[in-house]
């Protein structure tokens, strides 16, 4: 029987004051992390621990330490092991660690918009502009906003509002989580004019449709689906001879044709071939932070520039910095694991599970079907390796720390390598271990 709490001798009784726990100095670095809040929060959550009984009241402040976060923010990071580099729900494109390096300097005061040697204001970002522009030397100017779908509205506004814009109905795209481009396109006041059909469209269906209202043409990369069969579609080539601005949005950031990924429209040749605006995003193929990115004419790019909406679209100094240090530094993770090469990748599953299979775990070797993800090539099957794992696995190693997010695919639980660094394989083998032990021991 519990004791009862209201005798002098119960040791509940004598459970550290909150003032006395939070004044204790092995708190102290948590207090400069964490903050205020949450340390106190963790000492409430001991003390109530120790009200319960759970823990004798010496440990009070062992447990406040233990239940402190690990970090000031609920994002969690998570090994992806799914197979898909370009994971939205995972965030994306990992930085290269040049990135992480710029954005951590740029965290504190820069001279984003300032000039050191003058003392003057200077072009918010111009390093950063200035790489876009080496990397792609066909566009005349380059801006950056929030994403790939602040640059569409910022076109649709500055070159299109209470105008027409012209899109086949093939490019009708939905980008995911129910945003569709034709409707983002439409709150900006833009009217959509849809030509051809679903599986074809010529250029006469354009030519017919040019009038007096007409903004601009609008080609929109289906990024993220495949139409085959009797199918016709316009070339960007094509749509420039018809003498009315061709906006381009390739979507996935590939800034130069990439021969591994042949069907995947890049900026350098869409603006060659005549667009006046590519507009792309940052976070996809490019493997930068989430940004967006509008190439081309230049007097084209200075009016959307200076448009009022350009300023709500502005990107953070830590999104410019980590950009240029995309398009300047080494090659990015989402590279290295486009092109992870099957030998490795087959040889790292295998010493994964077999160190699995000697701590008891089962565990197989057997091919994956990786995916680039993300709006960019939708048909390109990204062949490789995953070990094989019971599936009820899956939501463990989920839920446990590290978090590992693996694949559930016909009933087995798919541990794909390829976005996992090579150096975290045995983290990740660990966490495997640790999650088959955890859901070994019987229900209490
Ligand atoms: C991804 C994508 C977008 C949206 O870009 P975000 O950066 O996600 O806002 C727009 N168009 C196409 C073709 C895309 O693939």
């Amino acid at each position: 029987m519990a004791p009862d709490p209201n005798t002098a001798t119960d040791p509940r009784r004598r459970i550290p004051r909150t003032d006395v726990l939070l004044a204790d100095t092995r708190l102290g670095p948590a207090r400069d992390r964490l903050g205020d809040d949450a340390v106190k929060r963790a000492v409430q959550f001991a003390q109530g621990q120790a009200r319960a009984g759970a823990i004798d009241v010496e440990r009070v402040l062992d447990a406040a330490l233990a239940a402190l976060p690990d970090a000031a923010t609920t994002l969690r990071p998570v090994f992806n092991a799914t197979g898909v580099v370009l994971h939205t729900n995972l965030g994306r494109a990992p930085l290269s660690s040049a990135a992480v390096e710029a954005l951590v300097s740029a965290a504190g005061y820069v001279d984003v918009e300032f000039d050191i040697a003058t003392g003057a204001r200077a072009r918010r970002g111009r390093g950063t502009l200035d790489a876009l522009r080496a990397a792609v030397p066909a566009a005349g100017d380059v801006h950056v906003v929030n994403n790939g779908a602040a640059a569409l509205v910022l076109v649709a506004t500055a070159l299109a509002a209470d105008r027409e814009i012209l899109i086949s109905r093939s490019e009708m795209v939905e980008i995911g989580d129910g945003f569709r481009i034709h409707e983002l396109l439409c709150s900006t006041g833009a009217r959509l004019r849809e030509v051809g059909t679903t599986n074809r469209t010529h250029l006469r269906d354009y030519a017919d449709a040019i009038g007096p209202k007409t903004g601009f043409i609008l080609k929109v990369h289906p990024s993220n689906f495949r139409i085959e069969g009797f199918t016709a579609s316009v070339g960007v080539a094509e749509l420039a001879t018809l003498r009315v601005p061709v906006i381009a949005d390739i979507g996935s950031g590939l800034l130069r044709p990439d021969p591994r990924l042949p069907e995947e429209p890049d900026a350098a040749t869409w603006l060659a071939a005549g667009a006046t605006i590519v507009t792309a995003s940052g976070d996809k193929l490019l493997g930068g932070p989430q940004a967006g990115l509008v190439l081309g004419d230049a007097d084209t790019v200075t009016r959307l520039r200076r448009h009022p909406l350009a300023r709500a679209l502005r990107v953070d100094k830590l999104t410019l910095a980590a950009l240029e240090a995309t398009l300047r530094g080494p090659a990015t993770p989402t590279a290295a694991f486009l092109a992870a090469d099957d030998t490795t990748l087959h040889t790292r599953c295998a010493a994964v599970a077999e160190a699995l299979e000697s701590a008891g775990v089962p565990a197989e070797v057997v091919p994956s079907s990786g995916a680039v993800g993300g709006g960019a090539a939708p048909g390109q099957d990204l062949p490789g390796w995953a070990v094989r794992l019971p599936e009820h696995l899956a939501q463990v190693l989920r839920r446990g720390v590290p978090c590992v997010v693996t694949r559930v695919e016909k009933g087995h639980c798919l541990l794909d390598l390829r976005c996992i660094p090579a150096t975290a394989d045995a983290t990740v083998q660990g966490a495997v271990i640790a999650a088959a032990r955890t859901s070994e021991q019987p229900c209490t």
